[in-house]
């Protein structure tokens, strides 16, 4: 048995791809951490501090946070220790000013990334999974009105359960727009320098996660 390699891997991905969900696995599987912006800033908010006030309106309107804020957070966090020997990316970088500054940090600590897996969805199945989708405020579990709906009106664990405020139809058009001009370039960005994988993110999600490991070339794992 050899020593196991690190892993240094972006998730990215229209809103709505499952990038969360399989990113959290991903890291579980592999013991290096989960590293979510959208997590990050979600936290701020909910503790009121300084950043949650800088991201709280662009989020709302399904737009991005300022580079230069999430660049800060991002720095920041990578530069801990357990972040030093791998991590899964799950939404970041989000425009090419963020690939830049991420593999400038990265080439500051000498290392760079393994991967980049792009999980495709068609765009119609984005809108229905965000829209259907009611998370609970305490324990964090997560549900879908059509397709996982939840007992009764509520969370398994009794609390009453919440739309994303950004998970709104309207919100979810202009985060999708956003994507597609911010985000989508960074296909080619990634492409160019030969460590793009993408993914189809249709269908069961244990499958689309067989579909990950391969593409991060753990296939026999
Ligand atoms: P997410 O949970 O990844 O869908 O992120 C939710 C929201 O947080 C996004 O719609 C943005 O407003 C903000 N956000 C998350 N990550 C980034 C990022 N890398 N750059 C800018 N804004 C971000």
């Amino acid at each position: 048995m050899g020593v196991r390699q690190t892993m240094r891997a972006v998730l990215m991905g229209p809103p709505s791809a499952g990038k969360g969900t399989q990113a959290a696995r991903l890291g579980m599987e592999f013991g290096v951490p989960h590293i979510s912006t959208g997590d990050m800033f979600r936290a701020a908010i909910a503790a009121g501090t300084e950043l949650g006030r800088q991201a709280r309106g662009f989020m709302e309107a399904g737009k991005l946070v300022p580079d230069e804020v999430t660049m800060g957070i991002v720095r920041e966090r990578l530069g801990q220790g357990d972040a030093r020997s791998g991590f899964v990316l799950d939404g970041f970088p989000r425009t090419v000013p963020q690939a830049e500054g991420l593999r400038e940090i990265l080439a500051n600590q000498g290392v760079k990334l393994d991967v980049v897996v792009l999980i495709e969805v068609p765009e119609d199945e984005l809108i229905r999974r965000a829209t259907g989708r009611r998370i609970c405020p305490e324990c964090g579990r997560v549900y879908h009105v059509e397709w996982n709906p939840p007992p009764g009106h509520a969370c398994a664990c009794g609390v009453a359960l919440v739309q994303r405020k950004d998970d709104s139809p309207e919100t979810v058009k202009e985060r999708l727009a956003t994507y597609r001009t911010q985000t989508e370039p960074l296909r080619d960005y990634y492409s160019a320098e030969g460590s793009l994988a993408v993914v189809d993110g249709t269908g069961d999600p244990d499958e689309v996660h067989r579909r990950i490991v391969c593409a991060l070339g753990r296939c026999s794992l």
